[in-house]
C-alpha cells in the first residue's frame, strides 16, 4: 500500500510472519475444527459437540492426527480419502479471524516509514485465505508464501528471505523479521544479517519450542511499544 508513496526510509524493511505474530493461531485452529465438524456431523448440535471435543483435545496438547481420533471417537469412517477430505476442508475453509489490535497498530505506525513485507510458511491456499480474512494484505509491499516456492523453501530455508529482500529492494543488513517461533523463524534471517525479533504473547502455540541452532531471536519483545523501539534502534544500524 505504501507503493508509490514517499517513504521515510525506503532502504529499510520490516518483514512479518503471519501465524501467531499478526493474529492468534489458536483462533484459526478452532475455526477449522468447526468447519470440519460441520461436514462430519448430521446436524448443528452434533457438529458443535464434535468441534468442542476436538478443541478440548487440542488444548490438552493432543492436536496430532486429530481427524483420525475424531473418527474413532464418533464412529465415523477413517479411510484415507475421507481423512484427506477433512484435511482439505480445514485448509480451504473461510475462517473468521481478527488481527491482534496491537499488530495493526504497529503496521499503521510503520506504514509510510519503511517497506513492509510478509513472509509465511504453511499450505496454500490456506495462508492466502487467512491474510484476506484478516484484511491485512494491503499493508504489504511484498508477500512471500514459501509454499509457492516449493516445500523445501519453508523456514528455516533462507530462500524466502532472499526473495523478499530482493522484491523489497532492501539490503539484508537493513531488514528485520518479526516472528513467534524460535524453532524455525530466525535461523535464516540471523545468518543473512537481519535483525530478528520474537514477539511473545500469552497463548502462542510454538513460542516455548527450543531455539534451533543459531535460531534464537536477537530481541524478544512483549508489546508493540517495545517492538517499535527495537525496530527504531536496531534496523540498518
Ligand atoms: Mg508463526
Amino acid at each position: 500500500m505504501s507503493e508509490g508513496t514517499a517513504l521515510e526510509n525506503p532502504r529499510k524493511a520490516v518483514v512479518f510472519d503471519l501465524d501467531d505474530t499478526l493474529y492468534c493461531e489458536r483462533d484459526y485452529v478452532r475455526s477449522g475444527y468447526r468447519a470440519v465438524a460441520a461436514s462430519m456431523a448430521a446436524d448443528p448440535a452434533a457438529a458443535e459437540a464434535v468441534a468442542a471435543w476436538m478443541w478440548r483435545r487440542f488444548c490438552e496438547g493432543r492436536g496430532e492426527r486429530m481427524f483420525n481420533a475424531a473418527a474413532e471417537r464418533f464412529g465415523l469412517p477413517d479411510d484415507p480419502a475421507t481423512i484427506a477430505g477433512w484435511v482439505a476442508c480445514y485448509r480451504d475453509h473461510a475462517p473468521i479471524l481478527q488481527p491482534h489490535p496491537d499488530a495493526v497498530a504497529v503496521l499503521d505506525a510503520l506504514r509510510g516509514r519503511v517497506r513492509l513485507g510478509l513472509l509465511s510458511d504453511g499450505f496454500l491456499p490456506a495462508q492466502s485465505i487467512k491474510l484476506d480474512a484478516l484484511g491485512l494484505r494491503g499493508y504489504f509491499d511484498a508477500i512471500v508464501f514459501t509454499e509457492a516456492m516449493g516445500r523445501d523453501c519453508w523456514k528455516p530455508s533462507a530462500a524466502g528471505f532472499e526473495r523478499i529482500a530482493a522484491e523489497l529492494g532492501v539490503p539484508h543488513a537493513c531488514c528485520a523479521y518479526v516472528g513467534d517461533n524460535p524453532a524455525k523463524d530466525f535461523v535464516a534471517p540471523n545468518a543473512l544479517g537481519w535483525l530478528t525479533i520474537q514477539w511473545r504473547r500469552d497463548g502462542q502455540v510454538h513460542a516455548d519450542k527450543p531455539a534451533a541452532a543459531g535460531g534464537a531471536a536477537q530481541i524478544v519483545v512483549r508489546d508493540a511499544a517495545a517492538l517499535l523501539a527495537a525496530l527504531d534502534l536496531g534496523v540498518c544500524r
